[in-house]
């Protein structure tokens, strides 16, 4: 077996990843194109992302390059000039300006992320949880917002770069376990964030211990989401609270619940590295389950081969496939979406290559504001092309798994630019879901990181 030393977290932000030696392997306008973007989109990534993940002679294809690094191409043409010339102007103020105007046109508040799903005790807001479907509440410790390294997709950047207001977090679990107690119907928990795996072992204990109470015996599934599985293995092999976050996921499973990682893994050579099978093979050994989502991006893993690597090692280590998810409508939204139906034959695919026991994996599915959507085909009904939908969740746990149709569009990207099929005047859920806000169809949290 591999020994993996204690190794130093060491992450890079936009100025201090100037002074790696990496930089001066970057061409001229790569450089540049960091440098600009970066203003408006989070940059941040960390050593063993830098050493071990991103192959330099391949950039800037290299996928997990891309993933970390910001392109010219995430920001509109004349954005991009307009934002590079102020930038070589020197004047502070017209940058700020400017940087927060190309931010404002990149949706950054996906269907009002703070108002809906936020459920109330007692006539008041329970910080830090949002709750959306029956059996599964969201939990955002405010010790677990950030990442250890940002992805350049992620729907979550008005958070990392301070334009979203963070007071949605929660402190403690008291708000969450007091909630949960009225709430019999509730078995999952998901902790998310940012990473919530950011977090020390001790801090992520406080949070929690208390769901491990006798009077909350009806949580059954607790469930964290991550990127340190892929970005930083580490966490769970050699940092100095490595063993102790072991033996608390022991207690957890010793406490009769079921443990899962929600480990975000959108490229299988997160997978390749020995210590990030190490992590998983210590993480699996506590007794807790991994299970692998992300989103089907263009740039990184738009290719039925990535998805068959990803989902056949990840079994072979232990790990579950569970979603493949359709990139959310926000931030640098047209560089990484792919139309439904590419994201469909991808999808068929890679399925179609595995054993049964990758096909734990569901998708393409769309976070939309009445529920996940699935896309579960494209076939020709009566003589007319449509999209085969369900949900695979739904606001409403009636409309779950009920076939519906949309007429095929060969360039949508995201649910609401669909229409019924067979001409028909709506969807079979929207009378059900009129309460909801049309102009608001895509839902704030996609969890395909967190
Ligand atoms: C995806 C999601 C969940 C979890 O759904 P599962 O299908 O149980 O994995 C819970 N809440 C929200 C808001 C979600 O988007
Ligand atoms: S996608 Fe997830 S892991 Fe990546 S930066 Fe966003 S929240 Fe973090």
């Amino acid at each position: 077996m591999d020994s993996f030393g204690p190794a130093k977290y060491k992450p890079y932000n936009r100025s201090s990843i100037q002074r790696t030696p990496h930089w001066e392997r970057m061409p001229r306008d790569l450089r540049e194109a960091v440098d600009v973007v970066s203003h408006v989109l989070p940059f941040r990534t960390n050593q063993y992302v830098l050493d071990e993940l991103i192959d330099w002679d391949h950039i800037p294809d290299d996928p997990i390059f891309r993933l970390n690094f910001p392109h010219e191409s995430m920001l509109a043409p004349d954005d991009y000039a307009t934002l590079r010339d102020v930038l070589r102007s020197g004047d502070k103020k017209q940058l700020a300006k400017q940087i927060h105007a190309v931010r404002s046109s990149m949706n950054p508040h996906p269907a009002g992320q703070l108002t809906h799903n936020v459920p109330e005790l007692d006539g008041e807001v329970v910080p830090g949880i949002q709750h959306k479907y029956a059996e599964t509440v969201l939990f955002f410790p405010s010790a677990g917002q950030t990442c250890h390294a940002y992805c350049t997709f992620c729907f979550r950047w008005p958070q990392f770069v301070g334009e979203e207001d963070l007071h949605f977090a929660a402190r403690d679990a008291s708000g969450l376990a007091a909630y949960l107690k009225r709430h019999p119907e509730v078995t999952d928990v998901l902790i998310t964030g940012g990473d919530p795996m950011i977090m020390r072992t001790a801090n992520l204990e406080r949070y929690l211990e208390p769901l491990l109470s006798p009077d909350l015996a009806h949580i059954q599934n607790i469930r964290i989401g991550t990127k340190a599985v892929g970005y930083w293995p580490q966490r769970f092999v050699s940092d100095v609270d490595a063993d102790d976050l072991l033996r608390l996921f022991e207690r957890v499973v010793g406490a009769g619940k079921h443990l899962a990682l929600m480990g975000h893994y959108n490229h299988p050579a997160e997978l390749r590295p020995a210590i990030a099978q190490e992590a998983l093979r210590r993480i699996t050994a506590t007794g807790a389950v991994v299970r692998m989502q992300s989103p089907v991006l263009r740039h990184i893993n738009d290719d039925p081969s990535a998805w068959h690597e990803l989902w056949t090692q990840g079994v072979k280590l232990g790990a579950i496939p569970y979603y493949m998810f359709v990139e959310r409508d926000t931030g640098a939204r047209a560089y990484f979406e792919l139309p439904l139906v590419e994201a469909y034959d991808i999808f068929r695919t890679a399925y179609g290559s595995v054993s049964g026991l990758s096909r734990t994996v569901r998708g393409p599915s769309m976070s939309a504001f009445p529920g996940k959507v699935l896309i579960d085909g494209v076939p020709t009904i009566r003589g007319e092309k449509v999209f085969a939908l369900q949900f695979l969740q739904a606001r409403e746990g009636g409309l779950v798994r009920r076939p519906f149709y949309a007429k095929f569009d060969p360039q949508a990207t995201w649910f609401d630019q669909l229409v019924p099929a067979f001409g028909e005047p709506r969807f079979f859920f929207e009378d059900e879901t009129a309460t909801a806000d049309p102009s608001v169809l895509s839902q704030p949290l996609d969890l395909v990181g967190v």
